[in-house]
């Protein structure tokens, strides 16, 4: 696809029409821009279906916010690390099931705290007192309350406000639900906790919108092996050019041209945009005819947060054998979390995850200030604590090629935002967790809108090529038997199957419904043909 002066428009090998003629046909082609889960999940989508892919990607890696970094010797997690529904519901569940990669359970449905439950945990006050389960619990119960209160302010309000107002509101009438002393502390924790969830802080985040995603059920389980293997499956046999950044998207009726930082430029009949929401909202990518203004306004809209990992890797165990660890605080921002990665994976790895305000501070900081800073909330609450032998630390707030961590709802804005963003424009698609309106923020997410934008860019081309039906569809090949997932809560790494097993499961893919559906588009208007335009 790469023009050097000449179109890339080879012929291919011919196709077998029902009456044994071979004819030499022209081959659709398509570019991905962006090897994250979403740009990888469609570009193996349209070479399952036969059409010419080659995606284009910034780094000199592939996975994005995928990140399983290995030089402890070991996988970790510097992205996304659960899946967030363990259940055949979950489209990402059957490549998992299939390559036997296992998952540690922390937490069932319905959890306050969406990944964990209250099942194997410490909280600790800044002194190093650890709080009681049963407050732990009884405070977990008034959050509850507080956001079902919230719900009723909700209901109420003609304009939409932040959750963190919501909460005041709730406060002020409820005034039995504001809490003293340390379960002020324990409730500022959940606050953290959903901060987390979200990438951002209560006061960004809108109430109307909040609870929009959809939540699978199944639980939620961390990738023991990390999630690599998974992307790295996908991508295999695909065209894929590192450090090659996209600078500009030229579309036209019969085409689109990209060009990459270098200069060099590739055509082909339509581009898939599998870019993150930050990366778009930082306009180093000109779209020239300039997108409409509902897509730009979509682009400017929605929330993209920071959630950051700082990995500390010790020398052996000094913690409690718990799956996390926590310091509460009389802020959500002075809250911290330490998942305890021995429990699912038996290295001594603790990861501290700061969110929202906290997390763009510390990415001011030096690798090494960052990893002493999460030591030093480590050591107020085991004061014996040993000194990390290894570190790493993400900054998906500042990397060029991410420029945030994941979108969520901002007040005042749509939930729809995720939709129209997720809209085409002529033959230029897009995909990415920021696309998907049922479960932005996710790795399945992701992979769903990549499954989407393939399905509808291969109706586009082969709609011009008239060969529609010599293709199969993108969707529905990927296998009929569903392997059951391999999942365990046990300490040590004895993995167990799941007691169910879905003998015959047709429909692998359960968004399938949704999939084939394309919004109605304008008429595009006249505009120069891409050969008029090429090099
Ligand atoms: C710290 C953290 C923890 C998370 N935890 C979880 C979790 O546990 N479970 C879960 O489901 N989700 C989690 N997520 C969210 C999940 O990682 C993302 O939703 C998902 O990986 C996004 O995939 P994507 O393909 O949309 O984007 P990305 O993975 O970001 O892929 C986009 C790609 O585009 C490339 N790119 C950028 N600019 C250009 C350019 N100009 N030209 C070419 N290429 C470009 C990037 O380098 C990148 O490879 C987490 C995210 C973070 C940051």
């Amino acid at each position: 696809m790469e023009s050097s002066g000449k179109s890339n428009r080879q012929l291919n090998g011919g196709l077998l029409y029902p009456n044994g003629v071979r004819r030499q046909v022209r081959s659709p082609s398509v570019i991905v821009i962006g090897a994250g889960m979403a740009g990888i999940s469609a570009a193996h989508a349209l070479h399952e279906a036969s059409i010419q892919v080659t995606v284009l990607e910034s780094r000199d890696r592939i996975g994005g916010r995928v990140h399983t970094d290995y030089s402890f010797g070991f996988p970790v997690d510097l992205g996304a690390s659960w899946l967030h529904g363990v259940s055949k519901e979950n489209p990402l569940a059957p490549l998992i099931s299939r390559l036997g990669l296992p998952l540690y359970r922390t937490s069932g449905d319905n959890s306050v705290l969406y990944d964990h439950d209250l099942e194997s945990y410490a909280l600790f006050d800044m002194d190093g007192r650890q709080v009681p389960q049963e407050l732990v619990t009884k405070v977990g119960e008034v959050f509850e309350l507080i956001l079902q209160e919230a719900n009723k302010v909700r209901k109420e309000q003609s304009e939409d406000i932040s959750i963190g107002r919501a909460f005041s509101i709730v406060f002020e009438r409820k005034p039995e639900l504001r809490l003293e002393g340390l379960e002020h502390k324990v409730l500022q924790w959940y606050i953290c906790r959903m901060e987390g969830w979200f990438a951002s802080d209560a006061d960004t985040i809108s109430l109307q919108s909040w609870d929009q995603e959809v939540l699978l059920p199944g639980g939620h389980g961390l990738m023991v092996r990390g999630y690599l293997p998974v992307i790295n499956t996908l991508a295999k046999g695909i065209d894929i050019r590192l450090n090659h950044r996209v600078t500009k998207i030229v579309r036209r009726y019969n085409g689109v041209m990209i060009t990459v930082e270098d200069g060099t430029t590739f055509v082909a009949d339509a581009v898939i945009v599998a870019v993150p929401l930050g990366v778009l909202k930082a306009k180093t990518i000109k779209f020239e005819p300039k997108l409409p203004d509902w897509k730009e306004a979509a682009i400017d809209d929605l929330g993209v947060g920071i959630e950051n990992k700082i990995i500390l890797h010790f020398d052996k165990v000094f913690w409690p054998n718990v799956e996390f660890l926590g310091v509460v605080a009389e802020t959500s921002y002075g809250c911290s979390y330490f998942l305890n990665l021995h429990k699912a994976t038996g290295h001594p790895v603790l990861v501290y995850m700061p969110a929202g305000q906290l997390a763009r501070d510390i990415e001011k900081l030096s690798d090494e200030a960052a990893a002493e800073f999460a030591f030093m909330q480590l050591k107020k609450i085991l004061p014996e604590a040993s000194a990390p032998i290894q570190h790493l630390v993400s900054r998906w707030g500042s990397d060029i090629n991410t420029l945030g961590s994941y979108s969520y709802d901002a007040v005042g804005k749509p939930h729809d935002l995720f939709e129209r963003l997720r809209v085409p424009v002529d033959n230029v698609f897009f995909a990415g967790e920021a696309t998907s309106m049922s479960y932005p923020g996710s790795i399945h997410g992701a992979f769903a809108t990549g499954q989407m934008a393939a399905e509808a860019c291969r109706m586009r081309v082969l709609e011009r090529y008239g060969e529609l039906d010599l293709f199969q569809p993108v969707m529905g090949e990927e296998g009929v038997f569903y392997v059951p997932l391999l999942i365990s809560r046990l300490p040590t790494l004895v993995w167990f199957a799941i007691a169910i097993c879905y003998a015959c499961w047709f429909t692998l893919w359960p968004l399938s419904s949704t999939l084939f559906h394309v919004e109605p588009q304008p008429q595009p208007q006249p505009q120069p043909a891409l050969t008029e335009l090429m090099p």
